[in-house]
């Protein structure tokens, strides 16, 4: 009988994608799939460090395996995986974690051990980790999301991700054209393009990446660039009928991008751009890259190109030396901004950030009220933007998941519709009145 494995992801899309990849490799090497819920041989957990709980997540679920299958193997990877080996080498249940190098080898190291043994760490140093391995969702969701970029060479003085996965690097151009049109052939219809920091994706510049098709090694045809060059590559591929730019850094989103994805029929208009704060001084303070100013005239041309266009924003509220009066310019700034929706982050403090160590702290729970506060914004800038499009016609892309008799899809620009379920609408673009 084949062995099985249960995989259960935490955080983002692109750990999500990396789950997936995780998965393809293990029933490559003859594993059979099982949901995170039914009995396994293998149990992965890919974890994430920007999630408050990682430890009592990580330890809940491992508990949770422990009473359905005391016998199986327990495997912990991921940005917590390779930021705190030790801490979760102490999780009583945990018998291997790979770091962020190792992940990928994770059919060669599950062969090495037996359920008994000792917990075995098999993690480098960050510093080390230079390969890029591109990885991508699919048969778990309607749109795939490709991994294109890894790693990130800021420093915010917040986050723990540079330490997590590394430097900046991002697979080739030619690579990332070989992996859509291969999707392409398994009947999807949206590709959502992933990275820790997309804006910075740089095709390498060394010789053809590990070409995967003939001709493509005979021609050596290499492309390089950076990310406006990559969209303007995949805009012509054919095969997939819908692009989307996951999350990208408003001081590496140009003019030029924004003015492709205006003119584009694959791109949708949709962008997610980080903000952070509406606070020039809490900006600063958080080593990032840009001023309130620019994320204005982001917001601004992008709404003048496409007024249709979806803008998603991420905020951290409570960082340290937030006063009240630097959290409501950050309120009214947002308040101000056509903006469609918001994702709040209570700041908490990570180990080893310039962050942790600085004064003028904000109590928790004024934090949680703040955290309030813009969530009811983003409700209101969600209802908002909605109601503006009632009436429209907006292709959407149906979900192949019949939830209770309903089923969702996403237009163009990002409103989620709900209706009776249809099976001939599964995975299919419908003309839509909304
Ligand atoms: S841009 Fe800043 S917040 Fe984003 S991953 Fe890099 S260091 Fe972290």
């Amino acid at each position: 009988m084949n062995k099985t494995v249960a995989l259960h992801t935490l955080g983002c899309k692109l750990n999500f994608s990396e789950t997936s990849s995780i998965g393809r490799l293990m029933e490559n090497d003859g594993f059979e799939k099982r949901n995170f819920d039914e009995v396994a041989d293998v149990y992965v957990i890919n974890t994430c460090s920007v999630t408050e709980n990682a430890d009592k997540e990580c330890r809940t679920l491992v508990r949770r395996i422990q009473r359905k299958a005391p016998e199986a193997l327990v495997v912990i990877t991921g940005c917590y995986a390779q930021l705190k080996p030790k801490e979760i080498a102490a999780i009583p249940g945990v018998d291997l974690i790979l770091g962020a190098a190792e992940k990928f080898s994770i059919v060669q190291h599950v062969k090495e051990i037996t359920k008994g043994d000792s917990t075995k760490i098999c993690s480098c140093d960050i510093e080390d980790v230079h390969e890029f391995t591109a990885s991508h969702s699919i048969n778990d969701r309607t749109r795939i999301f490709l991994k294109v970029q890894d790693g990130c060479d800021y420093n915010c003085s917040f986050c723990t991700i540079p330490m997590a996965r590394g430097k900046s690097r991002s697979d080739s151009i030619n690579n990332v054209i070989e992996n859509v049109e291969a999707i392409a052939k398994q009947d999807a219809k949206e590709i959502v393009l992933t990275g820790i920091n997309l804006g910075d994706f740089t095709s390498p510049l060394s010789s053809l990446q590990n070409p995967k098709s003939e001709s493509m090694a005979k021609d050596n045809k290499k492309i390089e660039g950076n990310f406006f060059s990559l969209i303007k590559e995949l805009d012509k591929i054919t095969g997939i009928e819908r692009f989307r730019i996951s999350s990208i850094e408003p001081n590496l989103l140009s003019n030029e991008i924004i003015e492709f994805v205006s003119n584009s029929k694959r791109f949708m208009p949709h962008f997610h751009i980080p903000l952070q704060s509406g606070s020039d001084k809490i900006l600063g303070l958080m080593r990032r890259r840009y001023k309130k100013d620019l994320y204005k005239e982001r917001v601004e041309l992008i709404k003048t190109m496409m007024p249709h266009c979806c803008i998603g924003v991420d905020v951290i509220v409570g960082f340290p030396g937030e006063t009240d009066e630097d959290f409501m310019e950050t309120f009214n700034f947002l308040h101000q901004l056509d903006i469609s929706y918001l994702h709040v982050f209570t700041y908490s403090e990570r180990t080893n950030t310039l962050a942790a160590d600085m004064n003028s702290v904000v109590p928790i729970n004024i934090r949680h009220e703040r955290n309030k506060i813009l969530r009811n914004l983003s409700y209101q800038k969600m209802q908002y933007f909605t109601n503006a499009h009632i009436g429209e016609t907006r292709n959407v892309l149906f979900e192949t998941k019949n939830k209770n008799g309903l089923m969702e899809g996403f237009t163009d620009n990002y409103i989620k519709i709900t209706t009776s379920y249809n099976a001939n609408w599964e995975n299919k673009i419908i003309e839509w009145k909304i």
